[in-house]
């Protein structure tokens, strides 16, 4: 655990977060500034700073998660489709350097951006959380 690190400190449960799946080795929860309403967030459990950075098995237990929640995202918020990224490094707008995989539901006609980020209004966050929540049950 990074004390400094604002994921292993929502990972220890110190900082509340819009959870939707968790296992072994990963936590899934509501991206705070949507790209798209229902934009997930898959961490790994332990701190690695990059995709460089975190052992192989690792990599393919979180993309197993990462799999898994998709599947939810899709059925939950019944988008057409969704990105998966994954950054690394500031330069590439990696805000947060603890490895997490976004998953962000498209849907048809979306002007989809990276910047500006959405936002949620209040108890709006809990509804998308529910649907996706209840894919995983
Ligand atoms: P990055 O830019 O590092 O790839 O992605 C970090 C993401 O974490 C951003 O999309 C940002 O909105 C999200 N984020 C930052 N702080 C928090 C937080 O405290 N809670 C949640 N749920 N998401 C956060
Ligand atoms: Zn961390």
């Amino acid at each position: 655990m990074m004390t400094d690190c604002i994921f292993c400190k929502i990972i220890a449960g110190d900082i509340p977060c819009a959870k939707v799946y968790e296992d072994d080795d990963t936590l899934a929860f509501l991206d705070i500034a949507p790209n798209n309403k229902g934009h997930t967030l898959v961490v790994s459990k332990k701190h690695y700073e990059t995709i460089l950075d975190t052992p192989d098995d690792m990599l393919c237990r979180i993309i197993s998660a990462v799999k898994k929640v998709a599947a939810a995202v899709k059925k939950g918020t019944g988008c057409g489709g969704f990105n998966v990224t994954q950054n690394n490094y500031r330069i590439a707008g990696q805000l947060v350097p603890h490895i997490h995989f976004h998953i962000i539901p498209r849907i048809e006609g979306d002007e989809f951006k990276f910047w500006p980020q959405g936002k949620y209004e209040e108890g709006e966050m809990e509804k998308w959380r529910a649907k996706i929540a209840k894919e995983l049950e």
